[in-house]
């Protein structure tokens, strides 16, 4: 796709760091890292987002991302990794060439700027609305 950075990146048209590729996928470190070894796994092909993505490139990019979480625990000593993805504008996406975010997390905050979760799990929710958008998903899947 024209105008596409990772695209581009996939190309060979826009530099990257790339740490590993395979048949579907690309992984390279993200250039504005929240942590220290920060990286990004995308699929070869340009999807726009999760609710784009083939299934063969979802799973594809998935498992890259469980390996690169694996050397980053065992190469940089991280204490655990976050997966994230953004999907639509609304959500925080900015680049829309669907990617996952691997996020190694660290004790030392020298090398993890993440701040805490934005939400607050032990506040509990309202049951009945839980029950009820938990009854229309059911339905609809
Ligand atoms: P999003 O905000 O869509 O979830 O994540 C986009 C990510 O892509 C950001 O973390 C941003 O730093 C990264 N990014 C944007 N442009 C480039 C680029 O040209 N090269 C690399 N390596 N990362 C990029
Ligand atoms: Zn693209």
């Amino acid at each position: 796709m024209t105008d596409c950075i990772f695209c581009a990146i996939v190309a060979g048209t826009a530099p990257s760091v790339i740490v590993a590729e395979d048949e579907r996928t690309l992984a390279f470190m993200d250039i504005n890292p929240v942590s220290d070894g920060h990286l990004l796994v995308i699929p070869k092909a340009h999807s726009a987002d999760l609710l784009d993505i083939p299934p063969e490139d979802l799973t594809a990019v998935t498992l890259m991302a469980q390996r690169l979480a694996r050397d980053a625990v065992d190469e940089f000593g991280a204490d655990g990794v976050n997966l994230l993805n953004s999907c639509g504008a609304d959500a925080w996406q900015t680049v829309f060439h669907f990617h996952l975010h691997v996020i190694p997390r660290y004790l030392d905050k020298t090398r993890d700027r993440l701040p805490a979760v934005p939400w607050t799990p032990e506040v509990p929710g309202d049951r009945d609305l839980i029950v009820s958008l938990g009854s229309r998903l059911a339905a609809a899947v």
